[in-house]
C-alpha cells in the first residue's frame, strides 16, 4: 500500500500548476519547479470548452477564470462573407457555458494565484539533471545542486518533455502541416461570440476574451517542409491571409495588423506517448503525454482533466502501480479520442487547401459535433 506524502511536479504550465493546486488541497506536499527563471506567457487567448471549466471547478478557479474571461455560447461557423451555416461547441454543463475565451497570460495569474493562496512554492529556473525511479521512491537531483526525495514524481513540462525523455525514451512531435497565426485586438462591439469563417485556402476565428479584447486566429498550410517564417514576413502575410474573407468584421482588422511582435505564428504538432504514461513512480500529464493540434480547442482542457483525475486518485491508499493503472483507465481513451478527432478534422483542412478532394463521409461538422459531446462525460 502506498501513500503518497510529497510529489515533485514538473513544468508550471497549465498541467502542472493544476496538480499542484489540487494535491496540495488534499494535503499532500508538493515541489514545483519551471525551467524559466520568470514566466513569460505571450499574449494571445484561448478557448476553455465547458469541459475545462468543469475541470477547474475541481480545483476552485473555475468562477474567477470566466470573471477575467468571456464566457460565450456556441461557435458561429461562417462562409468567408459571413453567411452561417452551423454552430459548434460543447453544450453548456450546469452553469458553465459552452465556451469561456481567456487571455493566457490571465489564466495563468488565475492559476498562479490560485497556487500561492494554497501555499505552493515555485522553483524557478531549474530543472531535473538525474532520475532515480526505485521502487518505493524517487530520488532527483536538480540543475542548481540541490536534490530531493518524493514519492511521485508528475511530469508536465510539454510537448518536448525532457523528463519524458529521461524515462521513456526518444518520442518526437510530428508536424501535420498546418500552421496557426494569432493576434490580440481590441474586441468589436458587434463580436457577440466566437466566430469562425471557413475559406478555401485558410480559415479564421474570431475568440473573445474580455468585454474589451479578443483574438484571431488563422489556420494555412504553409509546406510540408514547415518553413521559417521571417519576421519582416509576419505581418504583410498575416494581412494577406485575411483578404479572400470579404465579411466586414474580418475586413477590419487588416489594418490594425501592425506589430510583428504581435504576431504568433506556430507550426501545428501532435504527440501521442503510448500507453501506459507511467513507468514505476514517474507519471506524464498533459501534452508531455498527449499533444494535439488545437482543432477543438482542447489540449489544456485535456492537461486540466489529467491533473485533477490524477490527483483525486493519489487520495487513495492503494499501491501506486494500481492508482496510474486507474489514471490510465479513466484518461486514455478520452485524450486519445481528442488527439485522434483533432488530427483527423486537421487532415480534412490541409486537403481543402490543396484542393485535393476530402474522404468518402468526411464531415466536419459531424465529428466536431460527436467529440465535443462526448467531452460532457463525467472524467
Ligand atoms: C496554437 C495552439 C493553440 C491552442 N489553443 C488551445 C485552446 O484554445 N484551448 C485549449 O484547451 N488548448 C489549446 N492548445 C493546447 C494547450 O496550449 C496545451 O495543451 C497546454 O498548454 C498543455 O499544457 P501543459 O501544462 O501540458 O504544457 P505547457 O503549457 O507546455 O507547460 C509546460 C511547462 O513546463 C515548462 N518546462 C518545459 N521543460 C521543462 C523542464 N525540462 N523542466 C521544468 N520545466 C519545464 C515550460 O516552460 C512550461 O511552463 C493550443 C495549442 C496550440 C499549439
Amino acid at each position: 500500500m502506498a501513500k503518497v506524502n510529497k510529489v515533485l511536479v514538473v513544468g508550471a504550465g497549465i498541467g502542472g500548476i493544476t496538480a499542484a493546486i489540487a494535491l496540495k488541497k488534499t494535503g499532500i506536499d508538493v515541489d514545483i519547479i519551471e525551467i524559466h527563471k520568470e514566466f513569460n506567457i505571450y499574449g494571445v487567448g484561448i478557448i476553455q470548452q465547458a469541459n475545462a471549466l468543469r475541470a477547474l471547478d475541481a480545483i476552485g478557479v473555475a468562477d474567477e477564470a470566466m470573471r477575467r474571461g468571456s464566457p460565450y455560447g456556441k461557435v458561429k461557423m461562417c462562409t468567408p462573407t459571413g453567411h452561417q451555416i452551423g454552430e459548434a461547441g460543447t453544450p453548456p454543463m450546469g452553469h458553465f457555458p459552452s465556451h469561456n475565451g481567456i487571455s493566457r497570460k490571465i489564466l495563468h495569474e488565475v492559476l498562479y494565484d490560485e497556487a500561492i493562496k494554497v501555499g505552493i512554492q515555485f522553483r524557478m529556473g531549474i530543472t531535473v539533471e538525474t532520475i532515480d525511479n526505485q521502487p518505493d521512491k524517487v530520488s532527483v537531483t536538480f540543475t542548481d545542486g540541490s536534490a530531493g526525495d518524493y514519492d511521485i514524481l508528475i511530469t508536465a513540462d510539454g510537448v518536448n518533455s525532457k523528463v519524458r525523455g529521461m524515462i521513456f525514451g526518444d518520442y518526437k512531435a510530428k508536424y501535420v502541416g498546418l500552421s496557426v497565426w494569432r493576434y490580440p485586438f481590441n474586441r468589436p462591439a458587434d463580436l457577440d461570440t466566437g466566430y469562425m469563417f471557413f475559406g478555401k485556402k485558410s480559415k479564421v476565428g474570431l475568440i473573445p476574451m474580455t468585454s474589451e479584447t479578443m483574438y484571431m486566429f488563422v489556420v494555412t498550410a504553409e509546406g510540408e517542409d514547415n518553413p521559417l517564417i521571417p519576421e519582416s514576413e509576419l505581418v504583410p502575410k498575416l494581412r494577406s491571409y485575411l483578404e479572400p474573407f470579404p465579411v466586414k468584421i474580418v475586413q477590419d482588422l487588416i489594418e490594425q495588423i501592425t506589430e510583428p511582435k504581435l504576431v504568433n505564428y506556430r507550426p501545428l504538432e501532435t504527440l501521442r506517448l503510448p500507453s501506459p504514461w507511467y513507468k514505476g513512480r514517474v507519471v506524464v500529464i498533459g501534452d508531455a503525454a498527449h499533444a494535439t493540434i488545437p482543432q477543438l480547442g482542447s489540449g489544456a482542457a485535456l492537461a486540466i482533466e489529467d491533473a485533477v483525475v490524477l490527483s483525486e486518485l493519489l487520495q487513495k491508499d492503494a499501491p501506486i502501480e494500481s492508482i496510474f493503472e486507474e489514471y490510465m483507465t479513466r484518461r486514455f481513451n478520452r485524450c486519445m479520442m481528442v488527439v485522434d478527432a483533432s488530427e483527423t478534422l486537421g487532415a480534412w483542412e490541409l486537403l481543402e487547401y490543396q484542393g485535393k478532394p476530402l474522404p468518402e463521409g468526411a464531415n466536419v461538422g459531424m465529428l466536431m459535433g460527436k467529440t465535443m459531446m462526448a467531452l460532457t462525460a463525467p472524467i
